[in-house]
């Protein structure tokens, strides 16, 4: 499983600015840092994260800490860890019956496949699973969830176009309890550019829900676009201004993505981060691991 984190992490451009950079830099010395930094910086680290990082390194370079580019590595690498472990906290479906799980995120963030391939991993490990489809602003959204529902056999509960959110994810609630469902996921709108709008209906949705369970949702899941680079941050800033954002899943790493916003993301919010997506199949969406993140990205 390691290695395949590896894989899918390596043409990442972190793995291969810094792949170059040790290449072709095998010497350590300060020109050696300001390029890892530069490096760190254009692989979405952000630059505070990178500026404290590197200049640690440095202090213990100067030191005489390390003896060659490999023990610097190390030390890079269990720096990055140090970033990292903090958020390291899968996420416990359990003690709630139905543990209530709402995904929030703007469009295109991949919020629909990852409810979907979260559904997948709980049938797979014999939980009931139920959808709601809360994305009412978009009708596609619903088709795509109902579709994907017929052919995973997990029931979805949906209301006609332009239903309300809240209700739709009210009625679910409902009837997920009254099926003695494990788990229900709610899927919602994803517009920023309406935030008065989201936030009435992200409250609406909270408020509806605490009707039945006064501690629902037992999660909100943000969902992040890994390709967005700092305005990842940005948009969990808002977000968390409109609901109680309480862990976060960050898709498409994958590819050419660039990596770093993680850990710019642990260092910025402290939130869990629960799963990231590392391709398209449902088995891609993997509980984050810190040290197999780390390792994939590491030359
Ligand atoms: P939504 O608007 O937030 O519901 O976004 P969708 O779920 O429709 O996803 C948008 C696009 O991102 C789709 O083409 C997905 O297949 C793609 N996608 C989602 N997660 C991942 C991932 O981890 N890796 C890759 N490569 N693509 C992803």
């Amino acid at each position: 499983a390691r290695r395949s984190w590896r894989e899918r992490l390596s043409g990442s451009a972190f793995a291969r600015s810094l792949g170059s950079l040790f290449v072709r830099h095998p010497k350590l010395d300060d020109d050696l840092l300001d390029e890892l930094e530069t490096a760190l910086i254009g692989a979405d680290v952000g630059i505070e994260a990178s500026t404290e990082l590197v200049e640690s390194l440095r202090k213990r370079m100067h030191k005489r800490e390390f003896a060659d580019a490999p023990t610097l590595l190390a030390a890079l690498r269990e720096a990055l860890l140090v970033l990292l472990r903090p958020v390291e906290q899968p996420l416990q479906v359990a003690g709630r019956q139905p543990f209530v799980v709402l995904v929030v995120g703007i469009n295109g963030a991949g919020k629909t496949t990852t409810i979907g391939k979260l559904a997948r991993r709980w049938s797979d490990e014999k939980r009931a699973v139920m959808l709601a489809a809360g994305d009412t602003f978009r009708a596609a959204a619903v088709e795509q969830l109902k579709t994907w529902g017929e052919r995973n056999a997990v029931p979805v509960i949906s209301q006609g176009q332009d239903a309300d959110a809240a209700s739709v994810i009210f009625d679910a609630l409902q009837a997920a309890r009254s099926r003695g469902a494990d788990v229900l996921i709610a899927d919602t709108a994803g517009r920023l550019h309406t935030q008065g709008g989201l936030m009435d209906e992200l409250g609406k949705i909270a408020r509806v829900l605490k009707k039945l369970d006064a501690d629902a949702p037992h999660e909100v899941l943000m969902v992040i676009d890994g390709t967005t680079g700092q305005n990842a941050v940005s948009q969990v800033r808002q977000f968390r201004q409109i609901v109680g954002v309480t862990g976060l899943v960050v898709t498409k790493l994958d590819g050419t993505a660039k990596g770093g916003v993680v850990f710019a993301l642990a260092r910025e919010f402290g939130l869990p981060i629960r799963f990231v997506g590392l391709g398209e199949s449902a088995t891609d969406l993997r509980v984050f691991e810190a040290a197999a993140f780390v390792d994939g990205l590491l030359p």
